[in-house]
Protein backbone atom coordinates (compact mmCIF):
# COMPACT_ATOMS: atom_id res chain seq x y z
CA UNK A 1 0.00 0.00 0.00
CA UNK A 2 1.42 3.26 -1.17
CA UNK A 3 2.25 6.24 1.68
CA UNK A 4 2.82 9.55 1.02
CA UNK A 5 2.95 12.41 3.56
CA UNK A 6 -0.06 15.34 2.04
CA UNK A 7 0.17 17.46 5.75
CA UNK A 8 2.81 16.65 8.04
CA UNK A 9 5.32 17.93 9.95
CA UNK A 10 8.42 17.84 9.29
CA UNK A 11 9.59 14.66 10.98
CA UNK A 12 6.68 12.65 9.90
CA UNK A 13 7.52 13.77 6.28
CA UNK A 14 10.79 12.83 6.54
CA UNK A 15 9.80 9.27 7.07
CA UNK A 16 7.19 9.03 4.71
CA UNK A 17 9.42 10.75 1.89
CA UNK A 18 12.03 7.25 2.69
CA UNK A 19 9.03 5.37 2.11
CA UNK A 20 7.83 7.28 -0.72
CA UNK A 21 11.18 7.19 -2.74
CA UNK A 22 10.86 2.80 -2.80
CA UNK A 23 7.22 2.55 -3.81
CA UNK A 24 7.00 6.23 -5.99
CA UNK A 25 7.38 3.12 -8.60
CA UNK A 26 4.33 1.57 -8.17
CA UNK A 27 1.98 4.79 -9.36
CA UNK A 28 0.71 4.87 -11.96
CA UNK A 29 -2.17 6.84 -13.80
CA UNK A 30 -5.01 6.79 -15.99
CA UNK A 31 -8.51 8.24 -17.55
CA UNK A 32 -11.75 6.58 -17.11
CA UNK A 33 -14.40 8.43 -19.40
CA UNK A 34 -17.39 9.01 -16.91
CA UNK A 35 -19.62 7.47 -19.79
CA UNK A 36 -17.94 4.15 -19.17
CA UNK A 37 -18.08 4.19 -15.07
CA UNK A 38 -21.34 2.70 -15.10
CA UNK A 39 -20.29 -0.34 -17.08
CA UNK A 40 -17.14 -0.51 -15.83
CA UNK A 41 -18.33 -0.84 -12.11
CA UNK A 42 -20.68 -3.60 -13.30
CA UNK A 43 -18.45 -5.62 -14.43
CA UNK A 44 -16.56 -5.37 -11.63
CA UNK A 45 -19.78 -6.30 -9.67
CA UNK A 46 -19.87 -9.37 -11.74
CA UNK A 47 -16.23 -10.78 -10.26
CA UNK A 48 -16.63 -9.42 -6.74
CA UNK A 49 -18.58 -7.83 -4.13
CA UNK A 50 -18.74 -4.02 -4.42
CA UNK A 51 -19.08 -1.77 -1.06
CA UNK A 52 -19.82 1.79 -1.74
CA UNK A 53 -21.67 4.69 -0.34
CA UNK A 54 -25.41 5.07 -0.85
CA UNK A 55 -27.33 8.00 -0.04
CA UNK A 56 -29.96 7.09 2.93
CA UNK A 57 -33.34 7.12 2.85
CA UNK A 58 -36.00 5.93 5.45
CA UNK A 59 -37.02 3.08 2.79
CA UNK A 60 -33.22 2.04 3.65
CA UNK A 61 -33.82 2.50 7.22
CA UNK A 62 -30.72 4.69 7.29
CA UNK A 63 -31.51 8.30 6.30
CA UNK A 64 -28.05 9.38 6.09
CA UNK A 65 -25.36 8.05 3.64
CA UNK A 66 -24.06 5.30 4.67
CA UNK A 67 -21.56 2.18 2.94
CA UNK A 68 -23.75 -1.44 2.15
CA UNK A 69 -22.91 -3.96 -0.54
CA UNK A 70 -24.36 -2.89 -3.96
CA UNK A 71 -25.28 -4.79 -7.28
CA UNK A 72 -25.22 -1.79 -9.88
CA UNK A 73 -23.85 1.42 -10.29
CA UNK A 74 -26.70 3.35 -10.30
CA UNK A 75 -26.94 2.68 -6.45
CA UNK A 76 -23.60 4.71 -6.07
CA UNK A 77 -23.52 8.50 -3.94
CA UNK A 78 -21.00 10.65 -4.10
CA UNK A 79 -22.53 13.48 -3.50
CA UNK A 80 -20.60 14.11 0.24
CA UNK A 81 -18.91 11.91 2.26
CA UNK A 82 -21.08 9.21 3.89
CA UNK A 83 -21.91 9.85 7.45
CA UNK A 84 -21.24 6.17 8.61
CA UNK A 85 -18.03 4.79 8.01
CA UNK A 86 -16.67 1.65 6.39
CA UNK A 87 -15.48 0.23 9.58
CA UNK A 88 -18.22 -2.32 10.26
CA UNK A 89 -17.04 -4.18 7.24
CA UNK A 90 -13.46 -4.75 8.92
CA UNK A 91 -14.01 -4.84 12.56
CA UNK A 92 -17.63 -5.99 13.03
CA UNK A 93 -19.94 -5.21 15.62
CA UNK A 94 -20.36 -8.96 16.49
CA UNK A 95 -17.47 -11.09 15.95
CA UNK A 96 -17.41 -14.60 17.35
CA UNK A 97 -14.06 -15.39 18.18
CA UNK A 98 -14.60 -18.84 18.96
CA UNK A 99 -17.66 -21.69 20.13
CA UNK A 100 -17.09 -24.21 22.28
CA UNK A 101 -19.66 -27.74 22.72
CA UNK A 102 -18.45 -29.80 25.58
CA UNK A 103 -14.93 -29.85 25.53
CA UNK A 104 -14.65 -29.40 21.76
CA UNK A 105 -13.76 -25.77 20.05
CA UNK A 106 -15.51 -24.65 17.39
CA UNK A 107 -13.73 -22.10 15.40
CA UNK A 108 -16.14 -20.08 13.42
CA UNK A 109 -16.49 -20.24 9.82
CA UNK A 110 -15.57 -17.95 6.91
CA UNK A 111 -17.22 -17.06 3.83
CA UNK A 112 -15.10 -14.44 2.70
CA UNK A 113 -15.00 -13.06 -0.67
CA UNK A 114 -13.11 -10.32 -2.80
CA UNK A 115 -14.33 -7.09 -1.65
CA UNK A 116 -13.94 -4.06 -3.64
CA UNK A 117 -14.92 -0.88 -1.78
CA UNK A 118 -15.52 2.30 -3.74
CA UNK A 119 -15.76 5.95 -2.64
CA UNK A 120 -13.49 6.05 0.45
CA UNK A 121 -12.60 9.54 1.04
CA UNK A 122 -9.02 10.40 2.32
CA UNK A 123 -10.38 10.32 5.67
CA UNK A 124 -11.86 6.76 5.91
CA UNK A 125 -8.91 5.63 3.84
CA UNK A 126 -6.50 6.84 6.64
CA UNK A 127 -8.67 5.49 9.48
CA UNK A 128 -8.07 2.31 7.58
CA UNK A 129 -4.74 2.54 7.68
CA UNK A 130 -4.74 3.33 11.56
CA UNK A 131 -6.93 0.24 11.59
CA UNK A 132 -4.44 -1.60 10.26
CA UNK A 133 -1.78 -0.52 12.53
CA UNK A 134 -3.67 -1.68 15.84
CA UNK A 135 -4.79 -5.09 14.38
CA UNK A 136 -1.74 -5.62 12.02
CA UNK A 137 1.23 -4.55 13.07
CA UNK A 138 0.27 -4.74 16.90
CA UNK A 139 -0.74 -8.19 17.65
CA UNK A 140 -2.13 -9.56 14.18
CA UNK A 141 -5.98 -10.19 14.62
CA UNK A 142 -6.75 -13.02 12.39
CA UNK A 143 -10.47 -11.66 11.71
CA UNK A 144 -9.36 -8.10 10.53
CA UNK A 145 -6.32 -9.81 8.67
CA UNK A 146 -8.37 -12.34 6.07
CA UNK A 147 -10.78 -9.11 5.25
CA UNK A 148 -7.80 -6.62 4.56
CA UNK A 149 -6.71 -9.19 2.70
CA UNK A 150 -9.66 -9.41 0.56
CA UNK A 151 -10.45 -6.17 0.01
CA UNK A 152 -9.43 -3.76 -2.77
CA UNK A 153 -9.93 0.12 -1.56
CA UNK A 154 -10.67 2.63 -3.94
CA UNK A 155 -10.54 6.27 -3.07
CA UNK A 156 -12.81 8.93 -4.08
CA UNK A 157 -11.05 12.51 -3.95
CA UNK A 158 -12.96 15.41 -1.67
CA UNK A 159 -12.43 18.66 -3.94
CA UNK A 160 -14.91 20.48 -0.71
CA UNK A 161 -14.83 18.98 2.94
CA UNK A 162 -18.31 20.01 4.43
CA UNK A 163 -18.93 22.33 7.37
CA UNK A 164 -17.67 19.93 9.98
CA UNK A 165 -14.76 18.43 7.84
CA UNK A 166 -10.78 19.83 9.21
CA UNK A 167 -8.83 17.22 7.37
CA UNK A 168 -6.07 19.95 6.17
CA UNK A 169 -5.40 20.61 9.59
CA UNK A 170 -4.47 16.91 9.96
CA UNK A 171 -1.55 14.95 8.49
CA UNK A 172 -3.04 12.82 6.10
CA UNK A 173 -1.11 10.37 4.21
CA UNK A 174 -2.27 8.80 0.57
CA UNK A 175 -3.22 5.16 1.26
CA UNK A 176 -5.21 3.72 -1.29
CA UNK A 177 -5.39 0.64 -4.13
CA UNK A 178 -6.51 3.53 -6.43
CA UNK A 179 -7.58 6.92 -5.91
CA UNK A 180 -10.50 8.32 -8.48
CA UNK A 181 -10.15 12.31 -9.07
CA UNK A 182 -13.32 14.21 -10.66
CA UNK A 183 -12.00 15.58 -13.86
CA UNK A 184 -14.83 16.61 -15.69
CA UNK A 185 -15.92 14.51 -18.45
CA UNK A 186 -13.03 12.08 -17.08
CA UNK A 187 -12.04 10.28 -13.77
CA UNK A 188 -8.27 10.51 -13.25
CA UNK A 189 -7.33 7.97 -11.74
CA UNK A 190 -4.34 7.27 -9.93
CA UNK A 191 -2.91 3.81 -8.21
CA UNK A 192 -0.79 3.26 -5.23
CA UNK A 193 0.22 -0.25 -4.79
CA UNK A 194 0.45 -3.64 -6.44
CA UNK A 195 -3.20 -4.45 -6.15
CA UNK A 196 -4.22 -1.37 -7.57
CA UNK A 197 -2.07 -1.82 -10.44
CA UNK A 198 -3.36 -5.19 -11.14
CA UNK A 199 -6.77 -4.81 -11.09
CA UNK A 200 -6.12 -1.86 -13.73
CA UNK A 201 -4.19 -4.37 -16.15
CA UNK A 202 -7.71 -6.44 -15.44
CA UNK A 203 -10.09 -4.04 -16.64
CA UNK A 204 -7.77 -2.38 -18.98
CA UNK A 205 -10.46 -1.94 -21.38
CA UNK A 206 -12.01 0.78 -19.09
CA UNK A 207 -8.61 2.76 -18.34
CA UNK A 208 -6.09 5.26 -20.73
CA UNK A 209 -2.88 5.46 -19.65
CA UNK A 210 -2.42 9.16 -18.53
CA UNK A 211 1.21 10.34 -17.14
CA UNK A 212 0.61 13.56 -15.31
CA UNK A 213 -3.01 13.04 -15.33
CA UNK A 214 -3.28 13.80 -11.61
CA UNK A 215 -1.54 17.52 -10.73
CA UNK A 216 -1.11 18.83 -7.12
CA UNK A 217 -4.00 21.21 -7.26
CA UNK A 218 -5.85 17.98 -7.89
CA UNK A 219 -4.80 16.88 -4.95
CA UNK A 220 -6.30 19.50 -2.65
CA UNK A 221 -9.10 19.83 -0.65
CA UNK A 222 -10.87 22.70 0.33
CA UNK A 223 -12.03 23.00 4.25
CA UNK A 224 -14.11 25.77 6.08
CA UNK A 225 -12.81 24.45 9.15
CA UNK A 226 -9.60 24.66 10.93
CA UNK A 227 -8.07 22.96 14.40
CA UNK A 228 -5.84 25.65 14.65
CA UNK A 229 -3.25 22.96 16.67
CA UNK A 230 -3.76 19.71 17.60
CA UNK A 231 -0.72 20.11 20.35
CA UNK A 232 -2.56 19.96 24.10
CA UNK A 233 -0.03 18.04 25.78
CA UNK A 234 -0.02 21.09 28.15
CA UNK A 235 -3.86 21.74 28.39
CA UNK A 236 -4.84 18.57 30.62
CA UNK A 237 -6.27 20.35 33.54
CA UNK A 238 -7.61 23.65 31.47
CA UNK A 239 -10.95 24.31 32.67
CA UNK A 240 -12.38 24.67 29.12
CA UNK A 241 -12.92 20.80 28.81
CA UNK A 242 -16.16 21.21 30.87
CA UNK A 243 -17.75 23.34 28.06
CA UNK A 244 -17.61 20.13 25.99
CA UNK A 245 -18.20 17.59 29.26
CA UNK A 246 -20.74 19.62 31.27
CA UNK A 247 -23.36 18.54 28.44
CA UNK A 248 -22.20 15.67 26.99
CA UNK A 249 -24.58 12.69 27.69
CA UNK A 250 -21.79 9.83 27.07
CA UNK A 251 -23.76 8.37 24.69
CA UNK A 252 -20.68 7.02 22.51
CA UNK A 253 -22.34 7.98 19.18
CA UNK A 254 -18.72 9.98 18.72
CA UNK A 255 -16.87 6.61 19.23
CA UNK A 256 -19.13 4.73 16.88
CA UNK A 257 -18.84 7.10 13.88
CA UNK A 258 -15.47 7.88 14.55
CA UNK A 259 -13.47 5.58 11.62
CA UNK A 260 -10.48 5.21 14.20
CA UNK A 261 -11.94 4.29 17.22
CA UNK A 262 -11.37 0.94 17.59
CA UNK A 263 -11.74 -0.48 21.39
CA UNK A 264 -13.93 -3.46 22.08
CA UNK A 265 -15.33 -5.87 24.55
CA UNK A 266 -15.82 -9.42 24.98
CA UNK A 267 -18.82 -11.05 26.08
CA UNK A 268 -19.74 -14.78 26.63
CA UNK A 269 -22.93 -16.27 25.73
CA UNK A 270 -23.04 -19.79 27.51
CA UNK A 271 -25.95 -21.75 27.04
CA UNK A 272 -28.14 -22.27 30.41
CA UNK A 273 -26.58 -25.72 31.02
CA UNK A 274 -23.07 -24.11 30.54
CA UNK A 275 -22.16 -26.63 28.05
CA UNK A 276 -22.29 -24.73 24.93
CA UNK A 277 -21.98 -21.15 24.19
CA UNK A 278 -19.69 -18.48 22.23
CA UNK A 279 -17.09 -15.39 22.47
CA UNK A 280 -18.11 -12.53 20.87
CA UNK A 281 -16.35 -9.09 20.46
CA UNK A 282 -18.05 -6.24 20.60
CA UNK A 283 -16.52 -1.94 20.06
CA UNK A 284 -17.16 -0.85 23.40
CA UNK A 285 -17.00 3.18 24.25
CA UNK A 286 -14.58 4.84 26.25
CA UNK A 287 -17.73 7.67 26.91
CA UNK A 288 -19.11 4.65 28.90
CA UNK A 289 -18.80 4.76 32.63
CA UNK A 290 -19.14 0.65 32.29
CA UNK A 291 -16.31 0.51 30.24
CA UNK A 292 -13.92 1.69 32.70
CA UNK A 293 -14.93 -0.83 35.12
CA UNK A 294 -12.50 -2.70 35.57
CA UNK A 295 -12.06 -6.24 37.89
CA UNK A 296 -12.73 -5.57 41.35
CA UNK A 297 -15.43 -3.02 40.87
CA UNK A 298 -13.02 0.13 40.71
CA UNK A 299 -14.21 2.57 37.71
CA UNK A 300 -11.15 4.47 36.59
CA UNK A 301 -12.94 7.09 34.26
CA UNK A 302 -15.73 7.97 36.98
CA UNK A 303 -16.01 11.70 36.11
CA UNK A 304 -17.60 12.42 32.90
CA UNK A 305 -14.86 15.46 32.25
CA UNK A 306 -12.35 12.18 32.37
CA UNK A 307 -13.79 10.23 29.82
CA UNK A 308 -14.35 13.22 27.78
CA UNK A 309 -10.53 14.37 27.50
CA UNK A 310 -9.50 11.27 27.07
CA UNK A 311 -10.80 10.48 24.01
CA UNK A 312 -9.87 13.86 22.43
CA UNK A 313 -6.22 12.62 24.06
CA UNK A 314 -6.10 9.72 22.56
CA UNK A 315 -7.05 10.88 18.96
CA UNK A 316 -4.28 14.16 19.15
CA UNK A 317 -1.84 12.90 21.24
CA UNK A 318 -1.43 9.36 22.60
CA UNK A 319 -1.70 7.65 19.27
CA UNK A 320 1.20 9.52 18.27
CA UNK A 321 3.32 8.94 21.19
CA UNK A 322 3.22 5.48 20.49
CA UNK A 323 2.91 5.12 17.09
CA UNK A 324 4.34 8.52 15.75
CA UNK A 325 1.30 8.42 13.73
CA UNK A 326 -1.57 11.27 14.27
CA UNK A 327 -4.97 9.51 14.89
CA UNK A 328 -7.78 11.86 13.94
CA UNK A 329 -8.06 12.01 10.61
CA UNK A 330 -10.48 15.52 11.05
CA UNK A 331 -13.30 13.96 9.31
CA UNK A 332 -15.68 15.82 11.60
CA UNK A 333 -18.33 12.94 12.28
CA UNK A 334 -17.97 13.00 16.06
CA UNK A 335 -19.23 16.85 15.94
CA UNK A 336 -21.51 16.43 13.06
CA UNK A 337 -23.23 13.23 15.00
CA UNK A 338 -23.20 14.52 19.18
CA UNK A 339 -26.40 14.76 20.13
CA UNK A 340 -25.52 17.98 21.75
CA UNK A 341 -23.43 19.37 19.42
CA UNK A 342 -20.27 18.85 21.25
CA UNK A 343 -17.67 20.54 18.65
CA UNK A 344 -14.60 20.11 20.30
CA UNK A 345 -12.40 21.54 17.67
CA UNK A 346 -14.28 25.09 18.69
CA UNK A 347 -13.50 24.29 22.23
CA UNK A 348 -9.22 23.58 21.72
CA UNK A 349 -9.66 26.95 19.65
CA UNK A 350 -10.88 28.98 22.50
CA UNK A 351 -8.69 27.20 24.56
CA UNK A 352 -5.63 28.10 22.71
CA UNK A 353 -6.42 31.73 21.92
S1 LIG B 1 -12.98 14.16 13.63
FE1 LIG B 1 -13.89 12.87 15.22
S2 LIG B 1 -14.77 11.13 14.12
FE2 LIG B 1 -13.33 12.13 12.71
S3 LIG B 1 -11.39 11.05 12.98
FE3 LIG B 1 -11.34 12.84 14.36
S4 LIG B 1 -12.12 12.04 16.32
FE4 LIG B 1 -12.69 10.53 14.75
S1 LIG C 1 -21.41 12.03 20.98
FE1 LIG C 1 -21.34 13.95 22.16
S2 LIG C 1 -22.73 13.57 23.91
FE2 LIG C 1 -22.26 11.55 23.01
S3 LIG C 1 -20.47 10.80 24.20
FE3 LIG C 1 -19.66 11.83 22.36
S4 LIG C 1 -19.27 13.96 23.04
FE4 LIG C 1 -20.64 13.03 24.58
Amino acid sequence: MFVRCLYSTEQTKTKCLKINAVQQKLMQQFLLKKGDFSKFVNTAIKDSDFVAPVEGSREKQNTRPFFREISSADEIYLGRKSYYTVKGFFFRENEKIFGFNGNKIINPESELKDTIYFGLRRCDLNGIYHQDIVFLDENEDPFYKARRDASLLIGYHCREGDDYCFCNSMELVDFFDLMFYDKGENYAVETGSEKGNSFVKKYSKFFTKADNAVSDEDRKTVNRKKLNTADIKDDYDNDDWKKGSDICVSCGACNFLCMNCHCFDFEDDVEFDLKAGSRIRKPASCQLRSFTRVAGNHVFRNERNARFKHRIYHQLQYFRERHNVQFCTGCGRCIEGCPVRIDWVEIINEMKK
